[in-house]
């Protein structure tokens, strides 16, 4: 349905948008997440036509945004992060409005204005000022413009942000109902919020793709930080040995304990937890070592998001700087 690629983006010195590629299909909720300045409405704006590329493509069921925007862009529905709305005009004047320029006329335009608006639940307030409307109903006024014209896809930027809890789960809701009929691609900086909405998750991350999958693969191939702590009565060289005989640890640390006890915490990057903690058990009795406590703390999908998008590409930007200092140097 949608190709990115080789997504580039440069405001001046700025790289927003790193040699992005991903493919989006028919009939999925796509969660794009991502912190702050990671680079997801610079990559909304281009694939909605709003913004042009420093280089790279993308194809709308075959037509290039750049080259085709006219039929690229009626497949689209989208609610900018800033929503041009006109605060003085009725929802539906302004629905009227939106929908005569995407070329909507005469009765299918009345049509489809009373359908949008039925479909936001926003029937109640059609006549009364878009600005005198709360942010939640502003929001859904937006939505309802995006859905005009019977668009494929519909891109939705940051569309709970400024909204309050009960504001926040309508608009989920509104969301997960579209995403029946639609395919849905929307923004967010929250991973909860991906997470209950999205079956397809693609985290950026300093404008580059770091992960894209369905939020449980997601958790089973990228859980490689579960962590493990050990309590033994032996020393930290004794347990070092045990430890020695088997794959897939790492970080091993030590805590003298009261007692003469010793904690050991390590990772793990086994891919079965509870594999990893079976082979533990069995050395630490081979070698008459008593395990006799031992707890697995399972990462969560939070950790690998904060992991994906701060320390990683953080670390490459150093590296990148530093490179930068030698060749100076
Ligand atoms: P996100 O939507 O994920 O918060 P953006 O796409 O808005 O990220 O921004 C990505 C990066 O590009 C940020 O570093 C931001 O400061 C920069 N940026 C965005 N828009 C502009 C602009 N018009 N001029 C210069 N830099 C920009
Ligand atoms: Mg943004």
């Amino acid at each position: 349905m949608i190709q990115v690629e080789h997504l580039t983006k440069c405001y001046g010195d700025v790289m927003a948008v790193r040699d992005l590629s991903f493919e989006i299909d028919e009939g999925h909720v796509y969660g794009f997440l991502g912190p702050n300045g990671a680079g997801k409405s610079t990559t909304m704006n281009i694939m909605t036509g709003c913004l042009s590329a420093t280089s790279g493509r993308v194809l709308i069921d075959g037509h290039d945004i750049f080259e085709e925007p006219k039929e690229a862009k009626r497949l689209m529905g989208y609610l900018p992060e800033q929503p041009p709305l006109y605060l003085g005009e009725s929802p539906v004047e302004y629905l009227t409005f939106v929908g005569r320029a995407k070329g909507l006329k005469g009765e299918e335009l009345k049509h489809q204005v009373t359908d949008v608006m039925a479909q936001t639940k926003i029937e109640h307030v059609a006549h009364r000022r878009i600005g005198d409307l709360s942010k939640g109903y502003r929001q859904r006024v937006g939505i309802a413009q995006a859905l005009l014209g019977n668009p494929k896809v519909i891109i939705l930027d940051e569309p709970t942000v400024g909204l309050d809890p009960i504001q926040i789960i309508e608009i989920r809701d509104l969301i997960r109902e579209l995403g029946r009929t639609h395919t849905v691609i929307f923004s967010s900086h929250i991973l909860s919020e991906v997470q209950a909405i999205c079956d397809r998750i693609l985290i950026i991350a300093h404008g580059k793709l770091v992960a894209f999958d369905c939020p449980e693969n997601l958790e089973r191939d990228l859980l490689t930080q579960n962590q493990i702590t050990l309590t033994t009565q032996a020393g930290p060289d004794e347990v070092q040995e045990v430890l020695d005989r088997l794959d897939h640890l790492s970080d091993i640390t030590f805590q003298a304990k009261e007692g003469g006890y010793t904690q050991t915490h390590f990772h793990t990057s086994h891919p079965k937890p509870y594999e990893m903690t079976r082979q533990l058990f069995w050395a630490f009795a081979e070698s008459d070592v008593p395990l006799l406590e031992m707890t697995l703390k399972k990462a969560s999908l939070e950790d690998v998001f904060l992991e994906l998008t701060e320390t990683a590409p953080a670390q490459e930007d150093e590296a990148e700087e530093m490179d930068e200092e030698v060749e100076e140097a």
